[in-house]
């Protein structure tokens, strides 16, 4: 008799770095030798914890998604988001452990000299995506909106906020998102009809407080991350033209200075078919108190530095859903006997994994040129 797995032959125990030559190829082309050296343990490490720890978290975060609590026991409204503690631990993981968000923005993450490259942190997370995307689409605008503000911030802003934006800790930490999408403006995000009406002298929150500040009506539609504690969004301030052209970028604080909630509801949460784990809603903003961000007149413009950067997230996020896939389907049919020999000898089968195999590595090497094209942005403008 068989055991389970040779019967059902799966992943367990398989190194996902280890268990993928193309990413160490595509690293090794991407990276100087010094580099790659560097890299080297980490993603070994990386490649364990997913396809182990984070494997075992992410079945449970997913069973369990995140619950929106929205009053107290008293009837006040609160909005709180609750994660289950799996979700709390994958947290634990990626922000702290290996410093995703922070490590392309800092000096002195995981022990690098210097800021780690762009196509590092895209590797390690890639091999983290192959156990669970959820809590990495926080991570990807955490990231994304760090580099918003350092490249169009006032000082003010950035010293405000880009520490704990870029913290190496989950107590100083504070995560990020963009509630951009409404209604009616999707992909036509020009169509965005939430207004902006700038404070005056009289109503400004705190003199220390970074300036200009706003308050902001309306309503966005689809806002993941949204127990998030900094956000980025689009509003057209008054007698503003229509389109894309009249919207400013302002950043949403959670909290007000002196500790209250901003004024913003969560109205329900998404039923998703992926990323499960992740608290994705629907938010009125009810004269929420936001900082503007850069130039009035450029937000759209300032904002898709945000976009560029999370669909260069997105699409290693589905190449790693490519990868996980292909390599249970590698190690299954490699170890399933079936007509008296192993699925992965039998030609159509065969047809089939090379099929895929070319798939997911055609889309690696475009990916991963991509991270290392913006490498060489960051470096040399
Ligand atoms: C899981 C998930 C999480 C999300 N999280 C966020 C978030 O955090 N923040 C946020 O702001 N939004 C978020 N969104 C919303 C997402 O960004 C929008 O769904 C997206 O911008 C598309 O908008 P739409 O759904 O209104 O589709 P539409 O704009 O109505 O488009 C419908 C279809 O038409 C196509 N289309 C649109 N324009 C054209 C054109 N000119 N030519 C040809 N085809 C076109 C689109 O590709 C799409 O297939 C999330 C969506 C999902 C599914």
């Amino acid at each position: 008799m068989l055991d389970a797995q040779s019967l059902m032959p799966g992943t367990e125990g398989i190194n996902f770095y280890q268990a993928d030559p193309t990413l160490e190829q595509l690293l090794k082309r991407h990276l100087s030798p010094d580099d790659y050296e560097r890299a080297h343990p980490l993603l070994l490490r990386m490649g364990a914890v997913a396809s182990e720890r984070m494997d075992e978290l992410a079945a449970i975060a997913d069973r369990h998604g995140p619950v929106l609590r929205q009053y107290d026991r008293r009837g006040q409204r609160i909005d709180e988001i609750i994660f289950h503690p799996a979700y709390h631990e994958l947290e634990r993981i990626v922000y702290q452990d290996f410093a995703i968000a922070a490590c392309t923005h800092r000096e002195d993450a995981l022990g690098w000299s210097g800021r780690v490259p762009q196509p590092v942190k895209f590797a390690l997370a890639y091999l983290g995506m192959q156990a669970e995307a959820g809590v990495f689409c926080p991570v990807s605008m955490t990231d994304a909106l760090a580099r918003v503000l350092e490249r169009y911030g006032d000082p003010a802003l950035k010293q405000r906020f880009l520490p704990h934006l870029t913290a190496l800790t989950l107590d100083e930490l504070q995560q990020g998102a963009m509630f951009l999408t409404e209604r009616q403006g999707g992909s036509d995000v020009g169509q965005t009809a939430t207004v902006a009406r700038r404070q005056t002298d009289a109503h400004k929150v705190a003199e220390t407080e970074p300036w200009p500040q706003w308050q902001l009506w309306g309503e966005k539609w689809f806002c993941s991350n949204v127990s998030a504690d900094l956000i980025l969004t689009l509003a057209r301030p008054s007698g503003a033209p229509a389109g894309t052209r009249g919207l400013g970028l302002f950043l949403v604080p959670r909290r007000l200075p002196d500790g209250r909630r901003n004024a913003y509801m969560i109205n329900r949460l998404k039923e998703k078919l992926g990323t499960r784990s992740l608290a994705t809603g629907e938010v009125t903003l009810e004269g929420a108190f936001a900082y503007q961000v850069g130039v009035l007149e450029r937000g759209f413009i300032q904002m898709t530095e945000m976009i560029n950067l999370t669909r260069l997230w997105a699409a290693i996020g589905s190449l790693a859903a490519m990868r996980r896939s292909l390599l249970e389907a590698t190690v299954h049919t490699q170890g399933r006997i079936v007509f008296g020999r192993r699925l992965c000898d039998h030609p159509l089968m065969r047809r089939q994994l090379v099929d895929l195999l070319l798939e997911v590595e055609g889309c690696a090497a475009l990916a991963f040129e991509t991270t290392a094209v913006l490498e060489r942005v960051d470096r040399y403008g």
